[in-house]
């Protein structure tokens, strides 16, 4: 199947971060060429998509989510972090089942098509039904079995999280990894143990780190080290690690996730709601670590919107350092695109539109009052735009949402499914 979209103002997110104005066509799911209308290639193309001089994009590539917990969304908010998941998170979680997950995922699914993500990278347990999920949807996925022994459950899950290797090999675009929870839930010997399982698996880690200051004082009192520093000392971060929250971090911190070249999964919305805080994301980039973003779970952001978390991203930099100049629109944008790509490992893959890449794509309609006047498509995607505005998403050359319905099922049955599911969570 041969795509054109035509008549785009094309945000590539290439190296150079070029954009232009022209096409973008795609061969049986991977871009073959992007750039002038005049100078694209004879190609018979089977659709031809008109983006009416709408904004051409990358997929949004959301970090860190949860997906299940979209059935939670609003159940315990204005809490604080401990309060909050261990009086009223972890015991609603307790009665899940893998069909509630099932169904919390497919809610996600279409959030996240809904608001442009092409792809997400999730943390959770019951991944098979959320791996389903992924797969049903067409949705590009890193799924990583989250990993704790705090309560004595530690080699049962880790057994689960080698077996999700197994599960997801044959689907298309699901891959696994493993989460080791954080520092307050996986003690050092688990730690060590879930790094060598990914060691063996050639997969990434991904963990909850230094996300309030009490996780941090806790850690150093515990251990005379901070949370970085600790899986410093362990070796985990030998390997490729994804790294979500990173508020309270030191500045040798900063000095080791850039020396070992983690990902920071950016959470703005969800460190603000919880009251955690304000990572230094500025410090950061300007240490040379990779910085992505992300949504974090329904229960604490509470949507799925990556063009929020952009914006959020960018504002909160300038604000707290009280400097405009940081953080820029065109940086916003790599951060919540090719960033999270590279966070993934899969950068060869997706995260920018460029030829032999898959064609994860997104159409922003710009003929609404926000984008008007034209002055900066860019800069209006940044400080103006909205979910709202998503025309179509594609994933692999396959489109997921198009004139505000998703592709992959009935949205009507998906939100009757949630919300009895959801229901069965909350009562006593
Ligand atoms: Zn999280």
């Amino acid at each position: 199947m041969n795509i054109c979209i035509k008549n785009g103002f094309i945000i590539t997110a290439d190296s150079n971060d070029t954009c232009m104005e022209g096409c973008v066509i795609i061969e049986n799911g991977v871009i073959t060429y992007v750039g002038s209308q005049e100078s694209a290639p004879e190609t018979a193309a089977d659709r031809t998509i008109d983006a009416c001089g709408g904004i051409v994009m990358p997929g949004f590539v959301d970090t860190h989510t949860h997906v299940p917990m979209n059935l939670l969304r609003g159940y315990a908010d204005d809490m604080a972090l401990m309060d909050w998941l261990q009086n009223s998170i972890w015991p609603a979680e307790a009665k899940l089942t893998g069909e509630a997950v099932y169904w919390g995922s497919m809610l996600a699914m279409a959030e996240l098509a809904a608001a442009g993500v092409t792809c997400f990278s999730d943390m959770y347990n019951f991944n098979e039904q959320i791996a389903k999920a992924a797969d049903d949807s067409g949705l590009r996925a890193l799924i990583a079995t989250a990993v704790l022994d705090a309560d004595g459950q530690g080699e049962r899950r880790l057994q689960k999280a080698a077996e999700l290797f197994d599960y997801v090999k044959d689907f298309r675009r699901v891959n696994a990894a493993v989460g080791p929870h954080a520092e307050y839930t996986v003690s050092p010997e688990m730690f060590v143990k879930a790094a060598d399982l990914a060691a063996q698996k050639g997969c990434r880690i991904h963990v909850h780190i230094s996300e309030t200051r009490g996780e941090h004082d806790d850690c150093v009192a515990r251990h005379g080290k901070t949370p970085i520093g600790l899986l410093h000392s362990l070796g985990v971060t030998d390997l490729p690690v994804m790294a979500a929250h990173c508020v309270w971090v030191s500045d040798d911190d900063i000095a080791v996730m850039a020396e070992k070249n983690m990902s920071v999964l950016s959470c703005p919305g969800s460190n603000l709601k919880l009251g955690s805080g304000i990572a230094r994301v500025a410090k950061m980039l300007e240490a040379g670590v990779n910085v992505s973003c992300a949504t974090d779970g329904a229960a604490s952001n509470n949507n799925l919107s990556m063009m929020e978390e952009m914006t959020l991203i960018s504002l909160l930099q300038k604000g707290v350092n009280q400097e405009p100049t940081l953080l820029p629109a065109k940086t916003a944008v790599r951060i919540a695109t090719i960033n999270g790509a590279k966070a993934l490992g899969l950068d060869a893959l997706t995260g920018s539109i460029e030829a032999g890449k898959q064609a994860d794509i997104v159409v922003i309609d710009t003929s609404g009052i926000r984008y008007c006047p034209k002055t900066n498509l860019l800069h209006h995607l940044v400080y103006s735009g909205s979910d709202a505005d998503v025309a179509l998403t594609m994933v692999g050359g396959e489109i997921v949402y198009e004139n505000g319905r998703i592709t992959f099922g009935d949205i009507n049955e998906i939100k009757a499914k949630a919300s009895e599911y959801a229901e069965k969570l909350f009562s006593a």
